[in-house]
């Protein structure tokens, strides 16, 4: 049987059924950061607090992704079978903002400041088998 691993440690909260964000934030000034940084990048004090960011945010900015990264990009994908991608920043609650992978992957499927939620999705199978998993924020389903 097959793990899901997070990416990279301390980007979310996982395994979770209502995954969150994870970033830090300053003791002495407040200031967020994501990723989550040992020392406060706007006072330069070393007292920082992991905090959940939340799943969702608004869309800041955009663009897409229309061919193959280079490295570190390391997916399952080949130049060949890469297919083209969003990528953004998403303004979170408390205004830091995350970069991140979009699930629309057409202009017209993107707009500044629509509100966007988190998403745990698999990346890439690792060499024992397990599922790498990433995150990416999609657009929220309209009420
Ligand atoms: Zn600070």
């Amino acid at each position: 049987m097959s793990n899901q691993l997070p990416i990279h440690e301390g980007l979310f909260t996982w395994p979770s059924t209502k995954p969150q964000l994870l970033g830090s934030r300053c003791v002495n000034c407040a200031e967020t950061a994501f990723p989550a940084q040992p020392d406060c990048r706007n006072c330069g004090s070393r007292e920082t607090n992991i905090v959940e960011l939340g799943d969702r945010g608004t869309l800041w900015t955009w663009t897409i992704q229309t061919f193959m990264p280079k490295a570190p990009y390391h997916s399952d994908e080949t130049a060949e079978t890469f297919k083209p991608y969003g990528v953004g920043y998403v303004e979170m609650p408390g205004g830091v903002r995350v970069e991140s992978r979009l699930l629309p992957s057409k202009p017209d499927e993107l707009k500044i400041g629509m509100p966007m939620q988190l998403e745990i999705i698999p990346f890439r199978t690792n060499h024992t088998g397990d599922q790498i998993m990433t995150f990416r924020f999609s657009p929220v389903a309209e009420a």
